[in-house]
């Protein structure tokens, strides 16, 4: 058999040999001449023009300049070149191959330089620039020239950027003519996107910016477009059966408990319940998450939903992280179903013997529509008589078996509706990847009345103006949280720094006559749950906790939220923290204080919360900061695919795009049996677009 030029083993390409072979392969994980062409660059930049001396900014992008060599220093170990151009002077600096420079770059001779420059002792400068004569015009293909991703090592071994380029033609030449394209033809044209080998040659080697961008947005949408049709598949599958719990009337509870609200819902909050009344109604499984900022009122929403389920004659679970939680949860919704006559019950793991002897018959007979609980739920010994929906809040916080174990509670092989809340604002790119095919509504609009938090930085300086200022929301009958960092892994000194400072915050607020109250995770139960209770009821002014007191927590009459070492916090946690605050009627303030040493970026983190409390910017701010992978709340599951040149943080717009094209692909051809379809289904079984298939856990 021919052995395709793609599958060529790297150290065969001209210019590489086994000694770079094994670096490549080592540094980049390429092996054949088909992986390096798929090391795209990750930027551009124009070499066609020449910036003046005068005109470079230290520190900026790479910049090519032009000049005449006045001077060359030799001070130990390496080489200081000045050049001058009209506009001013610049200093060149090598450290290696130092007589092949200094016998090029003779006093006299001009030539193009191209670096990074910066500043050294006052001086513009650039370390080992490329070199390149200036007379003899940069070759046209390199016009706009690719910068690739390159290590350490990579540079010491003299695989320099220009090096890089070098082998990049020659492998072009090797595999352009044999590679074949893949994407089927209608998506091509449907899609206005140019053809593969025209894509990867031009975004090695653009002919122009034109160009450039068509190539980028060609490859960036067929890594979208495969990853969204690998998805969506699943989906498109199953929405062919009837596979799904028929509950189509709406029941009397639900109007009782309508009727009383003491409030008009949001138009979010209804179109909201439209979504899910519409899958309750279609014969499939509803997978629908539920995305709300902190206070956007996503409880009613749970409550309504749930009424639909026992309408039909079903029973609905609400599942929450904590205790705590589902405690709260269960008061608030026994409130709302006052003027029905749905029976609703809490269990969790402190829910006594006797009490579970009354619950689990009551569950198992139906007497019981709504339970509210933890992990509790999913014991084997927890059986339902009818389960027809669950409702997860916070859904991270369930390992995917936990929910996979709810879900075989089903009764009569339907498997309940699924809707799962989450109130960390996940960008929507992001949340059509990582809930899989999750179906998506957003309550995007507060409740009215709220008003705003205002935000501030301080720093251990102002300590003293904070605890007035903490003494003066009190005399106005006010409370206050503060909230320590734990993280996971300096845990024990995280706990000494909350000790101590509960310490230090008892000695500034003195009993009598204020009251401090104290909550963190290695506190038994009864007595988290004693404090937390001295400080819902009032009779605690402060609330010292780490971040047990995360989320969904309810304390209205709470308007200040100190954060300590709020550097240590990621943004949508400092986000979640906040919105402990702002419930009741009056102003509220969220006070970060933050080290004396806080770096660069998370300077930028927290100003950028004290600038908006809107929780989606506050999101796509992080997934930019932070990449998606590392982004809170999705950790646990994880980003499993490796994008090559898509970003889901950069690339909504082609996402969206690509999904809604995956969609009509699907729509007409839901396995991708279709002679068309050939080439996807070849892509995808390649596995490089497999993720997890949350349809069969959630
Ligand atoms: P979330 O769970 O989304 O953080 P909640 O459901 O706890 O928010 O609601 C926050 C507060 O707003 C609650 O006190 C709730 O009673 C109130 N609320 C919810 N919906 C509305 C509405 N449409 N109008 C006025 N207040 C509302
Ligand atoms: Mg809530």
């Amino acid at each position: 058999m021919i052995k395709k030029a793609l599958d060529t083993e790297i150290q065969f390409l001209p210019g590489v040999g086994p000694k770079r072979a094994s670096l490549l392969a080592r540094e980049l994980g390429v092996g054949t001449v088909g992986d390096l062409v798929k090391i795209y660059p990750f930027r551009h930049i124009d070499r066609s023009t020449i910036t003046p001396i005068a005109e470079v900014v230290p520190d900026a992008a790479l910049v090519q300049v032009k000049g005449e060599v006045v001077s060359v220093e030799t001070p130990p170990k390496r080489l200081k070149i000045t050049i001058k151009d009209g506009t001013g002077e610049m200093d060149l600096v090598f450290f290696k191959g130092l007589k092949y420079i200094s016998d090029k770059l003779v006093p006299g001779a001009v030539f193009t330089f191209f670096g990074k420059p910066s500043v050294f002792n006052g001086r513009l400068n650039m370390v080992h620039p490329e070199i390149d004569p200036a007379d003899g015009r940069v070759e046209a293909p390199k016009a706009i020239a690719g910068v690739y991703p390159s290590t350490e090592k990579l540079k010491n071994a003299g695989i320099t950027g220009k090096v890089m380029n070098k082998l990049m033609a020659n492998a072009l030449r090797m595999v352009l003519p044999e590679m074949e394209e893949t994407l089927p033809d209608y998506v091509l044209k449907e899609n206005g996107l140019m053809a593969l080998p025209f894509a990867v040659r031009n975004i090695h080697f653009p002919t122009d910016a034109d160009a450039l961008r068509r190539a980028r947005y060609r490859l960036k949408f067929e890594e979208l477009f495969l990853l969204q049709l690998s998805l969506l598949k699943q989906k498109f599958i199953r929405s062919r059966g009837e596979n799904g719990i028929m509950m189509p009337k709406v029941g009397e509870d639900f109007n009782l408990c309508y009727n009383a609200l003491p409030y008009q819902l949001t138009g979010a909050q209804k179109r909201v319940i439209k979504e899910i009344r519409t899958d309750l109604m279609s014969g499939h499984q509803m997978n629908r998450l539920l995305q709300g900022d902190v206070g956007s009122g996503k409880t009613m929403v749970a409550v309504l939903t749930a009424l639909l389920a026992v309408g039909n004659g079903y029973q609905a679970c609400i599942m929450a992280p904590t205790e705590v939680l589902a405690r709260q949860h269960f008061a608030n919704i026994s409130k709302y179903l006052a003027p029905t006559g749905v029976k609703a019950a809490v269990l969790t793991g402190s829910t006594k013997a006797s009490e579970r002897k009354k619950l689990l018959p009551a569950l198992a007979s139906g007497e019981i529509g709504i339970i509210v609980g933890t992990h509790a739920l999913i014991e084997d010994t927890v059986v339902f008589k009818k389960l027809g929906l669950a409702i997860i809040d916070e859904q991270h916080r369930f390992g995917v078996d936990q929910r996979a174990r709810l879900w075989s509670k089903t009764t009569d092989g339907l498997p309940p509706h699924v809707l799962v809340m989450t109130a960390t604002p996940i960008p929507r790119t992001l949340a059509m990847t990582l809930y899989g095919d999750l179906d998506v509504s957003v309550i995007d609009e507060m409740p009215p009345g709220r008003k705003p938090i205002q935000t501030m930085l301080i720093t251990e300086r102002q300590r003293s103006s904070l605890w007035k200022f903490i003494k003066d929301q009190i005399a106005l009958g006010r409370q206050a949280f503060i909230v320590y960092p734990l993280i996971f892994e300096s845990e024990k000194l995280d706990y000494q720094n909350l000790e101590q400072g509960y310490e230090k915050v008892v000695e500034a607020f003195p009993f009598p006559p204020y009251k401090v109250a104290i909550v963190h995770g290695q506190q038994t139960n009864d007595v988290k749950t004693f404090n937390m209770d001295a400080f819902v009821a009032g009779r605690a002014n402060i609330l010292v906790s780490t971040t047990v007191i995360e989320v969904g927590v309810d304390v209205p009459n709470a308007s200040v939220m100190v954060i300590e070492s709020a550097e240590r916090f990621g943004l949508s946690q400092l986000h979640q923290l906040r919105g402990r605050v702002g419930r009741g009627a009056d102003k509220s303030y969220c006070i970060l204080v933050k080290g004396d040493k806080v770096g660069k970026e998370s300077q930028h983190r927290l100003e950028f919360l004290c600038s908006t409390e809107n929780g989606f910017d506050l999101a796509e701010e992080d997934m930019k900061m932070r990449g998606p992978g590392d982004l809170e709340g999705t950790q646990q599951s994880g980003l499993p695919i490796n994008l090559n040149i898509a970003s889901l943080a950069k690339d909504g717009m082609i996402l969206q795009a690509a999904r809604g094209y995956a969609e009509r692909v699907l729509a007409e051809d839901p396995t991708l049996e279709q002679p068309q379809n050939r080439l996807l289904r070849i892509e995808l079984a390649k596995g490089k677009y497999d993720v997890k298939d949350y349809s069969k856990i959630s």
